[in-house]
């Protein structure tokens, strides 16, 4: 039958390759530059890369029981989980769920005079790192990317939350570490507590283009949005007294230009799109699915641009028609609903999250350590998907609720297409299927 359909919005939305992130931090310095070079957000990366596995930025965003003041449902709603404004007043001088400082970080270097300059000895000088915050030489025992030195050891599990609890299924041994990056912004969630936790309405979410501002003027500093986001993706600027966030570039999209991350990315890994969704089907959704039906609910709440039932609907609601055109050739869209290969960062926390991912796609350990082949063979890598380096566990522990099963079947349409890949570049006889399926049988 026809598709029915409610409200349509429009929404711009990001999916990041997280096979190609290098952990250059070029977006975090040019965002930066653009946007929190002034005093106040010395501190603020709207955007970061954080090491996987590693605590994140801040440190133990993930732990939720420990910013449990953030929100909570009810019938359906995200609401602040402190009832009351005499509550909040009171939460207001001692909020024990703000990040402090320290768990946001601070950039340091080594103590490179103490490794070149010491004295001959019997052990090696080691060149401890430093704060360059005071100019005075202070330890620091935790900064950017931290996790990275670490070099997935026992002790960079302990520091994890998600990994300290199923560290049964991950192997400590060194040679079989792993690690990669991943880069966050604001998720421009399609059901954004942090504008349900704000008692000024300072926060609102663009009918436009879906993307969540902070309302300056209206701002009043409470910081419930500090504590209220899951993903802590909300800052407050220590000058102003007001709360600031990822503005998704508003200027230069509203310009047709990218986010400033998305256009200087060094791995060309962000693609950015427009996504067509239907606004009635959130609220239940979030409020109603099973956490690890999560990803599969908010997958049934985008809408195919293809359709002419949408395209109708989307041209009733005002979206004009260049809109519709994006979402019809975007990327996201493509990637998010049609190759599901990409896919949400904690749909548990149950905001509906716009930042999509495509997981990396490792090599299979125990080939790799046997033969030294690096599972490049789709037919190898799906018969081992069991072994990845990366354990599909951890990568659905970040993507689906804890649902192996979508990240499985992503990695593995990823690896055929690597294989494709391989083949057209070589000039050898192409998969049909593959070939249809991606639009290349004609070339
Ligand atoms: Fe709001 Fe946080 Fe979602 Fe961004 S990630 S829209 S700040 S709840
Ligand atoms: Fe990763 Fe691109 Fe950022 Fe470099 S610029 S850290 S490759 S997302």
């Amino acid at each position: 039958g026809e598709t029915k359909v409610g409200r349509v919005m429009a929404q711009v939305a990001m999916v990041m390759n997280l096979d190609k992130c290098i952990g250059c931090h070029t977006c975090s310095v040019t965002c930066k530059q653009t946007w929190t070079n002034r005093s106040g957000t010395e501190y603020v990366w709207f955007n970061n890369v954080e090491t996987r596995p590693g605590q994140g930025y801040p440190r133990s965003y993930e732990d939720q029981d420990r910013w449990k003041g953030g929100w909570r449902l009810k019938h359906g709603r995200l609401v602040p989980r402190s009832g009351g404004r005499a509550r909040r007043l009171a939460r207001l001088f001692a909020n024990p769920e703000l990040p402090s400082l320290d768990d946001y970080y601070q950039p340091w270097t080594y103590d490179y005079e103490n490794l070149i300059g010491a004295p001959l000895g019997d052990d090696v000088p080691t060149a401890p790192p430093r704060s360059l915050i005071d100019g005075r030489p202070t330890r620091v025992t935790w900064g950017p990317n931290w996790d990275d030195d670490l070099g997935g050891g026992p002790e960079h599990i302990a520091g994890d939350p998600v990994l300290r609890r199923m560290n049964e299924q991950v192997r400590l041994e060194y040679e079989q570490a792993f690690m990669f990056y991943l880069p966050r912004i604001c998720e421009h969630c399609l059901n954004p507590s942090c504008v349900a936790v704000c008692p000024s309405g300072a926060l609102y979410k663009r009918i436009e283009d879906g993307i969540v501002l902070v309302d300056q003027d209206r701002c009043r500093g409470w910081r419930m949005c500090v504590t209220g986001c899951p993903y802590k993706k909300v800052y407050f600027n220590h000058a102003t007294g007001k709360a600031e966030k990822c503005t998704m570039c508003y200027p230069r999209i509203e310009a047709g230009q990218p986010t400033v991350c998305s256009e200087t990315c060094v791995g060309r890994l962000r693609y950015l799109g427009v996504v067509l969704y239907d606004a009635d089907r959130v609220g239940e959704a979030a409020a109603t699915a099973d956490e690890r039906d999560l990803y599969e609910a908010q997958l049934g709440c985008f809408l195919d641009p293809e359709d002419p039932v949408v395209r109708r609907a989307a041209e009733d609601a005002g979206i004009p028609h260049d809109w519709i055109t994006a979402a019809r050739r975007s990327p996201v869209h493509a990637l998010i609903s049609r190759h599901r290969v990409a896919l949400p960062l904690h749909p548990e926390y149950r905001t509906m999250p716009m930042v999509w991912y495509v997981p990396p796609l490792s090599p299979v350990v125990e080939s790799l350590t046997a033969t030294g082949h690096d599972g490049e063979d789709p037919a190898k890598l799906f018969a081992a998907i069991d072994s990845l380096r990366i354990p599909l566990e951890y990568l659905a522990g970040l993507f689906t609720a804890g649902d192996v099963a979508p990240v499985e079947a992503a990695l593995c349409r990823l690896a055929a297409m690597r294989s494709h890949m391989r083949r057209v570049n070589l000039g050898e006889e192409q998969d049909p299927a593959i070939a249809r399926s991606v639009g290349m049988d004609a070339a």
